[in-house]
């Protein structure tokens, strides 16, 4: 096979590609805007150099220019395009990548946040939101759907797509309007998680505002908006790190099992060139792999019927490309990791050592120091930090993870919480083959797994799980939860057997269950709050300056009018114990008076 990668590159580039990917929340037309693009060049039917490639697609600068003709024309100064082209990762909300590394930064040098107008912002866009500020990567956020508000009048298809700007101009008022609003709602939305955010051409600053970019993946509208962007902001706000480096920097996307090839890596190679022979480090599930590049390989850019493996072999290919590897010992390989050359230079101790480095770092830093928490598993680096995220903003701890399939070790570790805490022993894996005995020992070990393929599911199961938990163990501890309260006796209506009083609530909030007690008697008790009547209706709480008929489960022989007498007030019994469950399952029920309330009882009844 010729080289084609090579040969096609006679001069070196000053400018590397810059990679892009694609977030956001399930259903919000990731997939359907990447096709749109994409048919760019397939509906002109010429080829316009877009080139499918291992796990991305090559967007070269010409097809760029001849989508953003119309919006550059008008403009006083043409846009210079420095880059090459734009590398776009085709596995559109894949978790594990929108998280991968090369050499311990962001892979993904720009994104592009896709946001369902009608939706506005949800749950798993907030997720790639906290993963994009933590990675410091700049982002773009497609509006999309554009086309569903109201009325609204889309342009014929065409190969050459309109521009937002256009498509504005052809709308109603109330079309307009609709849209103003709902942009607003997702302006509203940004602000609320800390970011300042406008439409794009009402951004006063892009290095402190996000530009909406309003799409449709239906109509194409927009996409010409959202290229321009992405070449924009990149080529404005990292022209340094775009400079092509002789030195290599790749990220291992996948790792797949080919018929006939064995398991083979799938990787970005993101700056340098890499050779057929090449000997390669990877990190792997369990210590560095060290191999020899077998092939290297990349689709055919043509499908010919008379080709027997989809796939082109290459000598050496130069950056930016997606690239898939054929190689010795790959099955361990951990997604989301670097790649590194063994130069003649090199020690292969010390590369070694830093391609773990970034597993090393997540893992570590992962477990809680309580000894409390969830066990997770993944099978990439990305998609477990992105689990890890998820769980830090539920304040739900770990106190294990790994990469790779669920081992009987770690049911017997998520086993552990079973007594300490209980709600916490389960094991969440995301895309991990459960073995069939391993289900069952984890079933019998009373072991949760939740085994979701898609990770917002998984999230999903897991809450609700949760919440169930929580409700649980709230109802087992219901009795002991004794909610401060101070009343006056206003009227008796039963003196003994059972006792039945008036009350008026001074402070705090008189419970169905809570215990009562005489302070000015010696804390004598009255008994549990057995029911509660506002006006003759059954009531479960009665606060503040209520008046309430309470009948209590009293001792017998108490007798109002001779143990105490209606001039006495009555309080809850608070103890160490009743105070814990408080704060340990009823933070919610509870007010900030009630617990300043707590603190003024404490003394009554010495609690420390
Ligand atoms: P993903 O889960 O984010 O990849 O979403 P998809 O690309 O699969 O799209 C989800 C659904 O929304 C599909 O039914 C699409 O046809 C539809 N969709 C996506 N983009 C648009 C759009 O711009 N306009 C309209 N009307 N529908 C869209």
């Amino acid at each position: 096979d010729a080289d084609a990668a090579g040969a096609s590159e006679p001069e070196r580039p000053k400018y590397r590609a810059p990679v892009c990917c694609v977030m956001g929340h399930v259903d919000t037309g990731k997939t359907k805007l990447l096709d749109k693009i994409r048919r760019t060049n397939v509906q002109t039917g010429e080829a316009g150099g877009i080139t499918q490639q291992i796990g991305a697609t090559f967007f070269p600068a010409d097809a760029i220019e001849r989508q953003t003709d119309a919006l550059t024309r008008t403009a006083k100064k043409k846009m210079e395009m420095l880059v090459p082209g734009l590398l776009v990762i085709d596995t559109p909300g894949h978790e594990s990548f929108s998280n991968l590394r090369s050499r311990g930064s962001s892979l993904c040098d720009i994104a592009i946040v896709v946001v369902d107008l009608m939706h506005g912002i949800e749950p798993q866009c907030v997720e790639s939101l906290e993963m994009l500020r933590k990675n410091k990567t700049p982002f773009v956020v497609a509006l999309n759907k554009i086309d569903r508000c109201y009325a609204w009048k889309s342009p014929a298809d065409s190969p050459i797509y309109q521009p937002f700007k256009v498509s504005q101009k052809e709308q109603e008022q109330a079309t307009l309007n609709e849209f103003k609003a709902r942009t607003n709602d997702v302006i509203v939305q940004f602000a609320e998680l800390g970011f300042n955010a406008a439409l794009y051409y009402e951004n006063p600053d892009y290095r402190t505002h996000i530009s909406l970019i309003p799409t449709s993946a239906h109509t194409g509208e927009g996409i010409p908006d959202l290229l321009l962007m992405l070449v924009q902001l990149t080529q404005r706000m990292m022209a340094k790190q775009l400079y092509l480096q002789p030195e290599l920097e790749a990220t291992v996307l996948e790792v797949k099992a080919v018929p006939g090839l064995g398991t083979t890596i799938d990787i970005i190679l993101v700056n340098g060139s890499i050779r057929e022979g090449d000997e390669i480090v990877v990190c792997g599930m369990e210590g560095p792999i060290h191999t020899k590049i077998r092939a290297l390989l990349t689709p055919h850019p043509m499908k010919e019927l008379r080709v027997k493996t989809p796939y082109q072999h290459h000598k050496v290919v130069h950056a930016a490309q997606g690239i898939k590897i054929s190689a010795h010992n790959l099955e361990n390989a951990v997604a989301g990791t670097s790649l590194l050359v063994v130069g003649p230079d090199d020690d292969v101790e010390d590369l070694k050592e830093e391609v773990m480095e970034d597993m090393e770092t997540v893992l570590e830093s992962a477990v809680d120091k309580s000894g409390e928490g969830v066990f997770v598993k993944a099978s990439t680096l990305g998609s477990l930090e992105a689990l890890l995220i998820f769980l830090q903003s539920e304040g739900v701890p770990v106190n294990g993870v790994g990469l790779g399939p669920i081992h009987k070790k770690d049911v017997n570790k998520a086993a552990i919480m079973l007594d300490r805490k209980p709600r916490y022993a389960c094991i969440l894996a995301f895309n991990v083959a459960i073995a069939p005995d391993i289900q069952l020992y984890a079933n019998q070990r009373g072991v949760t797994c939740f085994t979701n393929e898609t990770i917002y599911r998984l999230e999903e199961e897991f809450l609700r799980y949760l919440d169930g938990k929580k409700q649980e163990e709230k109802e087992a501890v219901r009795d002991l939860a004794i909610f401060p309260c101070i009343c006056n006796i206003v009227a008796v209506f039963n003196a003994r057997n059972p006792v039945v009083l008036g009350v008026e609530v001074e402070q705090g909030v008189l419970r169905i269950g809570s215990l009562l007690c005489v302070p000015s008697k010696g804390n004598l008790e009255v008994g549990r709050v057995i029911s509660l009547q506002d006006n003759g209706i059954d009531v479960e709480e009665a606060r503040e300056t209520t008046q309430v008929a309470v009948k209590f489960d009293s001792p017998h022989g108490l007798t109002v009018g001779r143990q105490f007498t209606e001039e006495d007030k009555l309080i809850s019994v608070v103890s160490r114990d009743s105070i814990d469950v408080l704060k340990a399952h009823f933070r919610d029920e509870m007010r900030k008076s009630d617990w300043i309330l707590i603190k003024k009882l404490k003394t009554v009844f010495n609690v420390i």
